[in-house]
């Protein structure tokens, strides 16, 4: 049975699409079987995987809406040993047509459930808010991997989502849970970083991954190659980190925690 985690946090560019797509990358690598869902129209992830959102025959706009099946629709990531579902501007019409139809939220849910048994780990890139597309996605997903920038409002950041988290735990998905927040971004040297981030320890506790993503400018360079980080420059900081961080994945799901939604 596949586990599927959203990537999400309501702010842009805080690392979303940059975890996602590294993260899958690192996941193929030790060994797992992904899927990447973009759920963003912007198609960041998409084209970052190496496909190119613009000769899309079908994308998971065409899953949402029920007329394609996820491998009909999936592609093959040209660089990341993954597949992709991939996303392009069409996405942005969705939010529109789904609030008129049957199951609104469901639709992912019902799509990924047909490709359970082919995947260790679905992987979905949530867009910056919690629309119908976000909601998609924390309806089909067992957890959220919160990537968060250590900075002075994070805290308050994170406590919106964690919010939302727990009321679709209550009212649509009793599965889903805060599987963690990903400190990205990460710059020892600052003060303010480090302070933050042993605030965050205080208050989560092991809902903290240990892994720590460095500021990299490898990792931020890749995408306009269409490659994981972990790819391009599989010795980088940032690259060596990712992986670091889907081993740490992987343990986890050996050794579920038993830490209750908070
Ligand atoms: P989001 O999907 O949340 O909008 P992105 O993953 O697109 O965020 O990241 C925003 C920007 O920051 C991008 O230009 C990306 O390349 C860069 N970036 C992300 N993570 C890192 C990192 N660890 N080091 C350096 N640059 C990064
Ligand atoms: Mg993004």
């Amino acid at each position: 049975m596949a586990r599927i985690y959203c990537i999400a946090n309501q702010k842009g560019g805080v690392g979303k699409t940059t975890t996602t797509v590294n993260l899958a990358a690192g996941l193929a690598l030790v060994g797992q079987r992904v899927l990447l869902v973009d759920l963003d129209p912007q198609g960041n992830a998409t084209m970052g995987s190496g496909v190119n959102k613009r000769d899309l025959p079908l994308t998971v706009y065409d899953v949402l809406l029920e007329s394609a099946t996820i491998p009909e629709a999936a592609q093959r990531s040209t660089s990341g040993g993954y597949d992709v579902l991939g996303a392009n501007r069409e996405l942005a019409g969705a939010e529109v047509e789904l609030v008129a139809l049957e199951r609104r939220n469901e639709r992912l849910r019902r799509a990924l459930k047909a490709v359970d048994d082919q995947y260790d780990f679905v992987l979905i890139d949530c867009p910056p808010s919690l629309n119908l597309l976000t909601l998609n996605g924390l309806c089909s997903a067992h957890g959220v991997i919160v990537p968060m920038q250590c900075e002075y409002f994070a805290l308050e950041g994170v406590s919106d989502l964690v919010n939302t988290i727990r009321q679709v735990h209550a009212n649509l998905n009793r599965d889903l849970e805060l599987i963690g927040l990903l400190r990205v971004m990460f710059d020892p040297r600052i003060t303010l970083q480090v302070n933050v981030s042993d605030q965050l320890k205080a208050h989560f506790g092991d809902k903290v991954f240990n892994t720590v993503i460095p500021r990299n400018v490898r990792l931020a360079e890749a995408p306009s190659y269409g490659q994981p980080g972990v790819v391009w420059d599989p010795a980088s900081r940032g690259a060596v980190a990712f992986i670091e961080f889907a081993r740490e994945m992987v343990e986890r799901e050996k050794h579920p925690a038993t830490a209750e939604l908070r």
